[in-house]
């Protein structure tokens, strides 16, 4: 940091201070007249989280960006000509929360903690603006705050939803699906289970090419999501396979479902992204209903089992575990 001494004030550069508003130019200059100007040049970094400081720093030029940590790329704001930067600190001696760094060569004046006391006793107006920029502050963490809620909550919804299919992934159902046994142990109702696995998918991409396959499967996905009712939960298990939980429903009725599910999946016409038709593709479907609520891996076991089955009788079918049993 380079101090530069010789630059002198002007009142256009304090009078336009948010600190400064409605202040008397000369009531406040002798106090200022120590307080030296310094140059920040770009990239130089003015504060550093943890830093104990006791100044107060007014921006005559120039710009810093305000930073939680050092790597982040975004900002959680910038200040400019007229600002402040430490106010804060010198009322609660704490240490600092974030970095500042110059955006561009700025200049500022740097003011120490007692002259900055002195200022606020000698003058309401500057205590009036001191309100003023530390409620701004306030206001802005607060809508920072919610900011940060909204990512959070899309993050959360990008961990626990797949991206091509926008069912639940298997991340979710390895958190969720003990739970909605036991949600469904607990109130004295059945649950059943379905594995559904596309018919020779691999032929299907050999012939049409990946992305035909990822839209026939977008198209199945949604097709399921249509056809089951809205407290039924559908997951993509794997690459082509979807494990849906059907609660209240036992294996009879849940095989039902899925013949009138399957038969749907085979009609269902798919089209490419210009619109051309794409071939139908059929999946073989495998049902098991809950018994032992406290082990998800064994109905996953069940129901893929019976879908294998299913497979064997010729594909485009449906099994279920228990009534075969
Ligand atoms: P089966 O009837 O026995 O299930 O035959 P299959 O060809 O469907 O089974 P296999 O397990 O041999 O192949 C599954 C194929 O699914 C291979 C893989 O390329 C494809 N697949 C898995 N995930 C995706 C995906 O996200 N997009 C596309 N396009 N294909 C996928
Ligand atoms: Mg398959
Ligand atoms: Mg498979």
């Amino acid at each position: 940091m380079m101090d530069d001494n010789s630059t002198l004030l002007s009142s256009a550069e304090i009078c336009t201070q948010e600190l400064f508003n409605d202040v008397n130019f000369n009531t406040i200059m002798p106090l200022l007249s120590d307080c030296i100007i310094q140059n920040v040049g770009k990239d130089e970094i003015l504060v550093r989280a943890g830093d104990t400081g006791n100044t107060v720093y007014l921006i005559l030029s120039g710009e810093f960006k305000v930073m939680l940590s050092p790597e982040h790329i975004e900002p959680v704001t910038t200040l400019g000509p007229g600002q402040s930067i430490g106010e804060m600190a010198i009322i609660d001696h704490q240490q600092a929360s974030a970095y500042v760094t110059a955006i561009k060569d700025s200049r500022i004046l740097v003011i120490d903690e007692d002259v900055m006391w002195s200022l606020i006793g000698s003058s309401h107006a500057i205590a009036n603006n001191l309100l003023v920029v530390l409620s701004q502050r306030l206001r802005h963490g607060n809508s920072v705050i919610k900011k940060i809620k909204g990512l959070l909550k899309e993050y959360e919804h990008n961990a626990t939803v797949d991206a091509l299919t926008s069912l639940y992934n298997r991340r979710w159902l390895d958190n969720m699906f003990i739970r909605v046994m036991q949600r469904c142990h607990k109130d004295n109702e059945v649950l059943s289970v379905m594995m559904i696995d596309v018919d020779r998918f691999k032929d299907y991409n050999d012939t049409h090419g990946h992305l035909a396959g990822d839209i026939a499967l977008r198209t199945v996905s949604q097709t399921i999501i249509q056809y089951l009712r809205p407290e039924d939960l559908v997951t993509r298990y794997g690459g082509e396979e979807l494990f849906a939980l059907l609660p209240g429903l036992n294996a009879a009725a849940t095989h039902t479902v899925a013949e009138r599910l399957r038969e749907a999946i085979s009609q269902t016409k798919i089209a490419d992204q210009e619109g051309q038709p794409l071939p139908s593709v059929t999946i073989s479907i495998g049902i098991a209903e809950m018994e032992d609520h406290e082990n998800p891996h064994k109905l996953i076991e069940l129901a893929d089992k019976a879908m294998y089955k299913a497979k064997h009788s010729g594909r485009n079918k449906v099994c279920s575990f228990v009534s075969e049993e």
